[in-house]
């Protein structure tokens, strides 16, 4: 299995699933939010579309998805859209939730779908334990940051969050935005003294100089940076509170103090 990126818009992935062997040209895509980028990419690589996988609403996941199957219905290609149960998209042939498996079988491979609400109601996540794990999380979690509150309380999006923190830490997070130097401004202000986010943010730096993406990061990596998966330590805490003059009993109220610094920064 093979991961490429396809850059959309002005930061977002739309992420391609294929073979790495030149005689299987089928793939799966990830919030395909441009078709144009997509049909670009998959005339170049030569691969025919199969499967769309959709994380959640917005219209920069959603927004080529028809374009997508018209174009698939001229070359009389057969096209799977999955997306999340709890929300109304278009197009979709198959709704999944929580548990529900997504055979992608020309590849040989089964994604397992995770509930992860919070950035929108229904938001899921598609995750696969093969090749040391793989995640697709959409606007969940980010390197560095997570999605905002649209729809979801903070409650949801710790206890969504805490789901793919508790994912193998070798897992590969493939997220929908090349956000990650932005998040990690703000993340120091939260955790001045993590020397982990101090050297990942040179090397995210390094990276953007020269127009790499910083995604896929990892589950061990997020752990160890970002301030949304770090609501239970300690100093992270204790800077909170000196940043807002609150005192927070739970681990939710100091991620939702954190989500609106973020909000506001
Ligand atoms: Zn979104």
């Amino acid at each position: 299995m093979q991961v490429s990126a396809i850059p959309a818009f002005s930061d977002n992935y739309i992420w391609a699933i294929h073979s790495s062997s030149a005689d299987n040209s089928l793939c799966a895509l990830v919030d395909p939010g441009d078709a144009s980028a997509c049909l670009t990419f998959l005339n170049r690589e030569n691969l025919q579309l199969a499967t769309i996988l959709i994380t959640h609403h917005h219209r920069d996941h959603t927004g080529g998805v028809e374009a997508l199957l018209a174009h698939a219905k001229q070359q009389g290609w057969n096209v799977t859209v999955y997306g999340p149960s709890r929300e109304n998209i278009k197009h979709i042939t198959h709704y999944v939730g929580e548990g529900d498996l997504v055979e992608l079988s020309y590849i040989n491979q089964t994604f397992s779908v995770i509930d992860v609400p919070g950035h929108t109601r229904g938001h899921i996540a598609y995750y696969n334990d093969s090749q040391a794990g793989t995640l697709f999380c959409g606007d969940t979690l980010f390197s560095g940051g997570c999605g905002r509150l649209f729809e979801g309380t903070p409650e949801q999006m710790l206890a969504s969050l805490n789901k793919l923190s508790a994912l193998p830490a070798s897992t590969k997070v493939y997220c929908a935005h090349e956000y990650t130097q932005a998040n990690l401004t703000f993340a120091r202000t939260i955790e001045p003294e993590n020397s982990q986010l101090i050297e990942y943010e040179l090397k995210v730096q390094e990276l953007r100089n020269k127009d790499i993406a910083t995604i896929p990061t990892s589950i061990a990596t997020e752990s160890q940076i970002n301030p949304f998966l770090r609501s239970h330590n300690e100093a992270l805490k204790a800077q909170v509170q000196h940043l807002t003059g609150e005192t927070y009993a739970s681990a939710v109220q100091v991620f939702a103090a954190t989500r609106l610094l973020k909000d506001n920064f």
